[in-house]
């Protein structure tokens, strides 16, 4: 057995690439070319005298997927696989449910007085998306001038890593501030969150490519905008 792409972007998806316990981002080994598998810690063991690995039934074919895996930095995972008696099943996979709630409710408490304040706020972040996609999307000068270079793997780490959180990050800050929006804008914003789920399901390839809806450019022109006033 090895670990399916699918339960693999799943995981590296919801930790968003960083240790579930210390939140030490691990995308960067990747860009060196030298991740390793390591960094996903099985919870029960994959052979019963391995760490935890008779902890409790699970069927071998079980123990490589999603459930059974935790991003962990490689000072963590072995901190857990060397004193398997100090980390408890229970414990292990609280950290992991924890860390994940961090990532998916990011910025979902964040209250804000002006729509300007949410502009700035959401600008960053949007920054932050287009670089990412500038560097190492497929128009990218890395991805054109080399065929053979492997960034379209660092491609659908980034996209699973960062820019589907920080899409996230988005829709949670401006949903807990929606009252500061027009009814256009709240319009505009709704098509942004069309597109970034549609993305998101997408990205984890249980949805057609053609089913994703662009990013709609006037939810950016009207960040910008709004900035700019
Ligand atoms: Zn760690
Ligand atoms: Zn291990």
């Amino acid at each position: 057995m090895t670990i399916l792409e699918k339960d693999l972007k799943i995981l590296w998806g919801r930790a968003a690439g960083r240790c579930s316990y210390c939140n030490e981002d691990l995308t960067r080994t990747f860009e060196q070319g030298s991740i390793t598998l390591g960094e996903m810690a099985h919870v029960i063991a994959r052979s019963q005298n391995g760490p935890r690995g008779s902890a409790e039934f699970l069927a071998e074919n079980e123990r490589d997927k999603y459930e059974n895996l935790i991003l962990l930095c490689p000072t963590h995972h072995r901190l857990i696989d060397k004193a398997p008696r100090n980390f408890a099943v229970e414990d292990i996979l609280e950290w992991k449910r924890r860390h994940e709630e961090k990532v998916n409710f990011s910025l979902s408490n964040i209250e804000v007085q002006t729509f300007y304040e949410l502009c700035e706020r959401v600008a960053i972040i949007l920054l932050e998306n287009s670089q990412i996609h500038k560097q190492y999307g497929p128009e990218s000068l890395v991805a054109n001038s080399n065929p053979f270079s492997d960034v379209s793997d660092i491609w659908s780490l980034k996209k699973l890593t960062k820019i589907i959180p920080n899409n996230r990050k988005i829709i949670n800050i401006i949903e807990k501030n929606i009252g500061l929006l027009k009814y256009t804008q709240k319009k505009t914003f709704y098509l942004f969150k069309e597109h970034a789920e549609a993305f998101e399901l997408n990205t984890q390839s249980r949805l057609d490519r053609e089913a994703v809806p662009r990013f709609p450019i006037e939810f950016k022109n009207m960040i910008e905008e709004c900035m700019d006033e």
